[in-house]
């Protein structure tokens, strides 16, 4: 080889070596909280870790086959969306006044663009709803009935809010636990697919008696969900006025984007830091550009999972 084309290959062999190319992959969780394992009966732990593979896999295996992220984060939030354990969907707790009210957003890294739905009563899978929106109306946001009607006209299926009781749900809202005894729960799952496109999505019930009419920070873009490609995706769970407060996955991506931060270090500083320090319980995970998955959260537990880069499925509860 002559001695500039072996500079050249050189030098473009260290700078992928720098930039690797991103891997497919998906992380999810199931809110941020206050029970561990320890408060957990087997069966249920059981449950809870099969349902968190489940959503992984399922979702891996359409990134694999060329699924776009987006559709990853679909698929991973509609099966958490699906089960009892997960304050989001069927499992999603009670407002104040004994109903139900659901939130989601959905963000695509690929073009920023976003969908969001609040105050949702009717629609079994929400996130089903805030992809619709960001798809199919030039809005972000729909709220309450207009949001319902939308949905409707776009087939997503429809339950009674009898879809949504739950018992151990009814106990904590008739006891109306305090601070340290609240569930969140909340689901949320960040994908980065093929292309390196990165897409970031949660829904929730909202947190338990909360006032009727309540938005948390979930559908608020930049609160509870961003997703940017170049910079990352996140989806963020906790008490969400303190996370509409500090425009919290906003503030991770600003200072990745705007500063010298990475999406890791951006985290830990807005989640152990300046949330900590105002009291604002919650977790965050996400995917950064090289698709390396970050974790934190300020609680004693956050059920999370992912696929690591030999695509083994990863699934933790506790703090580890
Ligand atoms: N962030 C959600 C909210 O405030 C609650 C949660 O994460 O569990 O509505």
């Amino acid at each position: 080889m002559q001695r500039p084309t072996l500079l050249l290959f050189l030098l473009v062999f260290i700078i992928s070596c720098n930039n690797p190319k991103p891997t497919a992959s998906v992380i999810v969780h199931g809110g941020a909280g206050y029970v561990t394992t320890d408060d957990m009966t087997e069966q249920q732990e059981k449950e809870i870790r099969e349902t968190i593979e489940k959503s992984l896999q399922k979702s891996n295996e359409h990134l694999a086959n060329g699924g776009t992220s987006v559709e990853a984060v679909q698929i991973a939030i509609n099966i958490l969306e699906d089960s009892t354990h997960f304050n989001a969907g069927k499992g999603s707790v009670f407002t104040s006044a004994g109903t139900h009210e659901l939130d989601a957003s959905i963000m695509n890294g690929k073009n920023v663009q976003a969908g969001a739905v609040a105050g949702l009563t009717n629609i079994k899978n929400p996130i089903d709803a805030a992809i619709a929106v960001m798809e199919h109306s030039p809005h972000v946001f729909l709220i309450g009935k207009g949001a319902e009607e939308f949905a409707l006209a776009h087939g997503m299926e429809t339950v009674p809010q009898s879809y949504f009781y739950n018992e151990d749900r009814y106990i904590e809202h008739i006891e109306d636990l305090d601070e340290n005894n609240k569930k969140f729960g909340t689901v949320g799952a960040v994908a980065i697919d093929k292309n390196g496109n990165i897409a970031a999505g949660t829904s929730t019930g909202g947190m338990t008696n909360k006032r009727y009419g309540r938005v948390g920070d979930v559908p608020v873009i930049g609160a509870g969900t961003y997703a940017e490609n170049g910079v990352g995706g996140l989806s963020a769970t906790g008490h969400g006025e303190y996370f509409i407060r500090n425009v919290a996955t906003y503030d991770i991506a600003a200072q990745v984007k705007y500063g010298t931060s990475t999406l890791d270090e951006a985290g830990y500083h807005t989640l152990m830091k300046k949330l900590k320090s105002q009291g604002g319980d919650g977790g965050v995970i996400g995917i950064d550009k090289y698709g390396k998955v970050v974790i934190h959260f300020n609680t004693v537990a956050m059920p999370r999972g992912y696929i690591n880069s030999e695509g083994e499925t990863v699934v933790m509860i506790d703090q580890e």
